[in-house]
């Protein structure tokens, strides 16, 4: 059978459905679905995902000559459920042509709209509609748009003018006018005329009169602009496969723009920043479909009890609202009723929170897109746990809602309140994504981003922002725009990047050249710090410094279902008793690694830990380990207490020595005075310290076999303690890991060292507690002879780091060289210390936890590399058996609900 390339829908039938998104994309899918439950939709057709890959691998021609007997049967669909005719002169049927791919990505593509309009056809509107003006308007839009997207007229940098734009330009201010609105039809005729001249000197080609080559040039440019170098980056940072491609989507055009009783806008069934169960939404009265998302004219609210909120916000009397600004609700009240019952229609289907497209044509109602919408972390947990108590979802799908990655959000901080109290707000603005941020001011999306890599903060003060900003927002702290509403591109992607954004500031007045902004007549250059709330809209001077966030019963509680199901525990890799805290109140379940070497960075802990380390001989070692004995007892005491009850994997030292010693002159001649030897003698012991390759050298348990007086220190440390730690009444439960091991030998006599020390404390405290001694699997001869390994250990934890630098042969301080390259270039699909590599490091530890379980079943596994709070890494862990991820405390919730989803999909 001939493969199906395209699926028609219209008049209440379609020949796909809501679970067909791979095939015909998100938008396609649910304009199929939206047929079938008897949701007003334009009609049209779709070609699905599958032609875009064919697209980007056969070619042009060879694709629309696979196309072209579908497509004609699915356009003559369309004239006959509208009764017009594609070309036709008398009654021309005009479409629309839009991308859409599996999951949104909202400005990344191309869009044409009116498409079918010529010389011909615009007389043809204009005398069907009885609206000559409209149609001319119409035309000049179409010609504009192709020229931009089809044509490649769009000016591909900032210093480029679109000659589009420039010819507006010219003819409003001939004519005297400012608004795009008050271009009379002779204008809108003069403005088609000089498009078309443009177009025949910008490309050397007449405008397409045909509307078969028309829409054949739109489909193609919607197929290229997947690849297109926004497209490209909105994928990388979402993690969306090359392979997946965009559908194109065709559809009978209604018109928002046809004068007083239509319009267009963009609602959510619920609030898309807070998640509370409130319809709300922006529309625009005589506009078409893009003017709402482009953010140039002020949108209106759709329901009353939202425009009034919306005025209190920009502090608009009520009188000159409804005047000047009124609710659909007020303007178009049985259009409202209807699009209030569709949306509760769609949710109730869908069973999630849905994102609405709407064009008002004339009184008539039509949407032209639902899918689920785009929330901030905050609401994403929000309706996850009101929809399952709602009814509408079980516990199950609550958690698959929720993306683990976004729960950072909610984990972010806001405002130091003592230091907001005192702030003096400039302006305010719509809280278009919430959250608290504070940087520099900057004005372009480039200088953002440069400005970051410097590791300055910064916030990018924009007019207004489009995709090609994408970069510069991403490293932003904060997002401040001029103009737009919730719903227009800045709003959109900062709610998705979980970036805090205030958008339509009032009275600000952006100046790129001279790279200054005046609020409300104040006068701010490049480099003032300034501060912005997301969640309220206020915009601050200064730097207002921020703090932890707060979490919310609704996060409560879906962290109590996420750990109902998963199977493996959240632990944490804490060094200090405060991180410990945190960790234990975000749901740790103990520590998985706590790197006793950095409990020597401190102040008092330093010298006698360098004198450790330059220690001549034995003697002298043991001489400073006096020193540090108590003070790593009162570490370990804080860490036990923090973590009453739960397991604590104490790693014994593995520092890069070298990074210890003082590397200057005055740090040697200091060290020279406290240990009461020459200079240069500490001198020669540093310069014998260096290592070729650090990471490969004296670190982890050569270090402890080489002088076993430090393990017996640690050891003592921490078995003294959790016998104290018991007359407070504290149940410490210590497990003994040794760094580094590749040789089952070298753990064994590690072992032995812990093992001696042990007994003699109980020997001399006369009392006992519950131990493991186990080690890490790091390298991967570990992994190979796991089972060896086993045989000695009580338990495993992977650590992931410096597995991954020795399965790839990467040195982990090195790898900036050339990372970047290798990510561009698609060399390595993700940073591979970030992501685990589960093709290769993932081969390792899948085969190490088997190789150790056949000799000892009862081995306890866990991952304590920063994999271990990586949600896709955290799922291949459940896969592999794993009793436990470790991770940073910010990331346990995370790695709790990865932990629980992996369980759910098994
Ligand atoms: C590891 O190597 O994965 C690990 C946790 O240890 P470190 O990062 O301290 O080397
Ligand atoms: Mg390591």
């Amino acid at each position: 059978m001939k493969k199906k390339r395209v699926y028609t829908f219209g008049n209440g039938a379609a020949e796909g459905r809501a679970d067909m998104k791979n095939l015909l994309g998100g938008k396609g899918a649910n304009l199929a679905e939206m047929n079938l439950i008897g949701v007003p939709v334009p009609p049209g057709f779709t070609i699905t995902t599958e032609v875009c890959t064919e697209y980007n691998e056969l070619g042009r021609d060879y694709v629309v000559g696979l196309l072209k007997e579908e497509v004609e049967q699915a356009v003559a669909q369309i004239e006959e459920l509208t009764g017009t005719k594609f070309g036709d002169k008398e009654n021309p049927c005009l479409v629309s042509v839009r991308s859409g791919s599996r999951v949104s990505m909202p400005g990344m593509m191309d869009t044409v709209l009116n498409l079918g309009l010529n010389d011909d056809a615009v007389e043809g509107i204009a005398k069907k509609s009885g609206n000559e003006r409209f149609a001319w308007d119409s035309y000049r839009r179409f010609v504009q748009m192709y020229g931009d997207v089809v044509l490649g007229m769009k000016p591909q940098s900032k210093e480029d003018i679109d000659p589009f734009e420039e010819i507006m330009d010219e003819v409003k201010e001939s004519k005297g006018i400012e608004l795009d609105t008050d271009l009379t039809t002779d204008d809108l005729k003069e403005l088609v005329k000089r498009f078309k001249t443009a177009v025949k000197e910008n490309t050397g080609n007449d405008f397409p009169v045909d509307p078969w080559d028309q829409l054949w040039g739109a489909v193609c440019a919607v197929f290229d602009s997947w690849m297109n170098e926004r497209a490209i980056l909105y994928r990388k940072m979402n993690n969306i496969p090359e392979e997946w491609g965009t559908a194109v989507n065709v559809q009978a055009m209604v018109y928002g723009n046809m004068g007083k009783t239509s319009g267009t806008g963009v609602a959510f069934t619920r609030d898309a920043a807070t998640g509370e169960d409130i319809f709300n939404g922006e529309y625009l009265i005589d506009a078409q479909g893009e003017d709402v998302v482009a953010g140039v004219r002020t949108p209106q609210q759709i329901t009353i009890e939202g425009s009034r909120r919306w005025a209190k916000l920009q502090g608009i009397s009520e009188e000159e609202r409804a005047a000047k600004y009124p609710s659909l609700e007020e303007a178009l009240p049985e259009c409202a009723k209807e699009l209030i019952e569709v949306q509760q229609k769609l949710e109730d289907y869908f069973k999630d929170m849905q994102d609405l497209e709407f064009t008002i044509q004339d009184g008539k109602l039509w949407l032209l897109q639902t899918r689920s919408g785009k929330r901030t972390g905050a609401a994403m947990v929000k309706i996850a746990i009101d929809m399952l108590h709602q009814g509408y979802i079980d516990e199950k799908t609550a958690l698959k809602r929720c993306d683990a990655e976004k729960l950072d959000e909610l984990l972010h901080p806001v405002f130091d309140k003592k230091l907001l109290a005192q702030a003096k707000p400039l302006t305010n603005g719509l809280p278009a994504s919430p959250g608290a941020a504070t940087g520099q001011v900057v004005f372009h999306a480039d200088e953002a981003e440069e400005w970051s890599k410097q590791g300055k903060q910064v916030i990018l003060c924009r007019i207004e922002t489009s995709p090609e900003d994408l970069r510069g927002m991403a490293t932003a702290q904060g997002i401040l725009t001029a103009r737009g509403g919730m719903t227009s591109h800045a709003a959109v992607v900062a709610r998705g990047m979980g970036k805090c954004c205030v958008s339509a500031a009032n009275n600000v007045v952006i100046n790129y050249k001279e790279r200054t902004m005046t609020i409300h007549g104040k006068e701010l250059k490049e480099g003032d710090w300034i501060s912005l709330n997301g969640s309220t809209g206020l915009v601050y001077e200064g730097r207002i410094e921020t703090q932890d966030a707060e979490l919310d019963a609704d996060f409560n509680e879906l962290m109590e279902i996420a750990d109902k199901y998963a199977r493996m525990d959240v632990r944490t890799n804490a060094d200090t008793p405060r991180d410990a805290k945190v960790a234990r109140d975000f749901g740790a379940r103990g520590i998985g690694l706590c790197r006793t070497e950095h409990m020597f960075f401190e102040e008092d802990k330093i010298i006698p830990m360098r004198e450790m380390i330059l220690a001549k001989d034995e003697e002298g070692r043991r001489k400073a380990l006096e020193k540090l004995l108590p003070l790593q007892k009162k570490d370990f005491a804080g860490i036990f207490r923090a973590m009453d009850g739960l397991p604590v994997t104490v790693r014994l030292l593995d520092p890069p020595l070298h990074e210890f010693v003082p590397h200057d002159e005055k740090g040697q001649m200091e060290m020279a005075r406290v240990m009461g030897i020459s200079y240069k003698d500490i001198h020669e012991r540093v310069e014998g310290l260096l290592e070729s390759n650090p990471m490969l050298g004296l670190r982890g348990c050569r270090l402890g076999n080489l002088y076993p007086e430090i393990t017996e220190m640690q050891a003592r440390a921490i078995m003294e303690v959790a016998i104290e730690l018991k007359e407070e009444g504290i149940t410490a439960c210590p497990e003994i890991m040794v760094p580094l091991t590749g040789i089952v030998h070298e753990f064994k006599a590690q072992k032995d060292i812990i093992e001696n020390t042990i007994q003699k404390v109980f020997a001399e405290k006369n009392d006992s507690v519950e131990y493991k001694i186990g080690t890490m699997i790091e390298i991967p001869r570990a992994a190979l002879t796991a089972h060896k390994i086993a045989r000695e250990a009580d338990f495993f934890s992977f650590g992931t780091n410096d597995l991954t630098q020795m399965t790839f042969g990467y040195s982990r301080d090195d790898v900036a060289k050339f990372l970047p390259m290798y990510l561009d270039k698609g060399i390595l699909k993700h940073d591979p210390f970030a992501v685990l590599d589960q093709n290769g490091v993932g081969q390792l530890v899948s085969m190490a936890v088997q190789k150790g379980r056949e000799v000892r079943p009862t081995l306890k596994c866990g991952i304590c590399g920063e994999h271990g709070g990586e949600p896709s890494s955290v799922k291949f862990c459940h896969t592999v058996g794993l009793n436990y991820v470790s991770c940073s405390p910010f990331r346990v919730p995370i790695a709790r609900l990865a932990a629980a989803q992996a369980a759910i999909e098994g």
